[in-house]
């Protein structure tokens, strides 16, 4: 194919105003202003359906982000922003909400061609999240508080005092986020730091840069003031590096592997920057033997299969009790068998491809791992030509000494394994270093109650698994991280508490 018929064949059905932005030039936007790389360097960026190079952005470098750290600074102490009232932030919020809102049909077709997901996925998912969450936040910046405290002071008992706690924003933000969900984790991190009255820094992943270039436009229509959201471009070792190691930023809030996780929290502690972690996972599914097995199948095929299996929280270990296991694995086995691929831009499409190649082959050389270890490929187990596609893949028989069952695959592969009582399965789904998420399936109130306490991790869903809502937080036990996102939670990891003590 010509480098035209391509192009085409990628654009094609998708809107005017998302394929001119996708084929933009881009730059970093530092304090309000599109600029170059400062080393002139462009990265590609891919369709994931094709592997055809879409446009280029910007590979920022360690001049790059002194020049967006210095930008977020002078917004965070000199200008408008720091005299701006909570108020006046809470409206900024919820404008912010409406252009994503009102440019979520665009938003969800760069995310689609970026991230390789379906367009209407992201419509209904990752925008419809992504647009409540600012709404959510918008809320918080008014209600922001401390707490007043009436003082002993037992060494001083002639004197009177009084104290009372405030929470100052905790300054300058470093996010870093991942690519399975770009605008979503970009929103996460920029909503907090707005509503709290933070600037921020933003890297996107060097995967799927696109959808945040396109947030910080819609922020600057809505009158973010210049610099409070800046937003450089690049890889994770050079831009990615230089951000959280960076001494002018107050904070780092990352979502993304345990493995960058741990380099970010030692760069940030050098200089004892604030740090929050969201990292991987590899959470179990636990199937108690009052469920029905097409229906647990359902449950575990949804567990697993959204986004690809491309999500933090993806139920990538199923635990079945004995009975019920060869009926459950057959359920899987037909759901995955039957289950069809492609592009994201395409309807009937079931699943997408993974997000970039090095992905694709991480994830086929699991399943090779799974079959050289002994488990059965039930379903799937192969990859597809064109994009960056896998098959949908059931490894039936695994155990623990299996590393597809110990390592975070982040693909569409299932672990599947037969447990006989309920001390057994809580040993289980608790035999890995990660704790982020689990479900438990089963109307069997009793024996709900009595796992949910036992399994270490941040959520635990009964009968539903990947369920998430501004609310109510996100986080991590053991090395899924640090921190909460999302809640009330989400609050303190953006706020410092100065406590006031006054004589009277
Ligand atoms: P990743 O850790 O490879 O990259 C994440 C981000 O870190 C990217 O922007 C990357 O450029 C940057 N980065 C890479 N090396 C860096 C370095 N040395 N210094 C600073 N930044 C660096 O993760 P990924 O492959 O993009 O995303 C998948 C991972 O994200 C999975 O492990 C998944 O579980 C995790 N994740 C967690 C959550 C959560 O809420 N817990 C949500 C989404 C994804």
């Amino acid at each position: 194919m010509t480098q035209a018929a391509e192009q085409q064949s990628v654009f094609a059905g998708v809107s005017a105003a998302a394929r001119a932005f996708v084929e933009r030039e881009h730059g970093h936007y530092i304090g309000g202003e599109w600029v170059g790389a400062s080393g002139g360097e462009r990265l590609p960026v891919h369709d994931p359906a094709t592997g055809t190079v879409m446009t280029r952005v910007a590979g920022g470098q360690g001049a790059d982000v002194d020049r967006a750290v210095s930008a977020a600074r002078h917004a965070f102490e000199d200008a408008e922003w720091s005299r701006m009232r909570p108020v006046d932030r809470e409206r900024l919020l919820f404008r912010l909400a409406d252009a994503i809102e009102a440019h979520a049909d665009e938003l969800a077709e760069i995310e689609s061609l970026d991230q390789g997901k379906a367009v209407g996925m992201a419509r209904n998912l990752d925008l419809t999240m992504a647009v409540d969450f600012v709404r959510y936040m918008a809320g918080w910046a008014t209600k922001i508080d401390g707490r007043s405290v009436q003082p002993s002071v037992p060494y001083l008992p002639d004197q009177q005092f009084t104290g009372w706690t405030r929470k100052e924003p905790v300054g300058v933000v470093g996010a870093i986020v991942p690519w399975n969900f770009p605008v979503l984790m970009a929103v996460w991190k920029l909503a907090p730091a707005l509503a709290t009255g933070c600037t921020a820094v933003l890297k996107p992943a060097e995967e799927t840069p696109l959808s945040a270039l396109r947030l910080a436009e819609l922020a600057e229509s809505v009158g973010t003031p210049a610099g409070v959201i800046n937003v450089v471009t690049g890889e994770g070792h050079t831009a990615g590096a230089a951000l959280s190691g960076h001494p002018g930023i107050d904070k780092v809030a990352f979502t993304g592997s345990t493995e960058v996780g741990k380099l970010i929290g030692k760069a940030a502690m050098d200089n004892m920057t604030r740090v929050s972690l969201e990292l991987g996972g590899k959470s179990p599914v636990v199937v108690l033997d009052d469920m029905d097995p097409a229906a647990a199948a359902q449950g575990a095929a949804q567990a697993i299969f959204l986004n690809h299996g491309q999500v933090c929280t993806a139920g990538s270990r199923l635990y079945v009790h004995s009975r019920q296991y060869g009926a459950v694995v057959d359920g899987l086995a037909g759901i995955a068998g039957g289950m069809r691929l492609g592009s994201g831009r395409d309807p009937q499409a079931q699943m997408g491809p993974l997000v970039s190649r090095e992905q694709q082959q991480r994830v086929a050389g699991y399943i090779d791992s799974g079959r050289e270890q002994g488990a059965r490929v039930a379903a799937g187990g192969h990859t597809r030509e064109g994009g960056y596609f896998v098959e949908p893949t059931i490894l039936a028989d695994t155990n623990h000494d299996m590393r597809v069952v110990r390592e975070e695959i982040f693909g569409p592969v299932l672990t599947v394994m037969p447990y006989d009582d309920l001390d057994e399965v809580a040993r289980l789904a608790n035999d890995t270093p990660y704790g982020l998420g689990a479900s438990i399936w089963s109307n069997d109130l009793s024996r709900v109650h009595r796992l949910i306490p036992k399994i270490r991790a941040g959520t635990v869903w009964v009968n539903c698994h990947n369920v998430l809502d501004p609310a109510l937080p996100l986080g991590g036990f053991k090395q899924s991280g640090i921190g909460r996102e999302l809640g009330r939670e989400v609050v303190d990891l953006y706020t410092e508490t100065k406590t006031v003590m006054m004589s009277i």
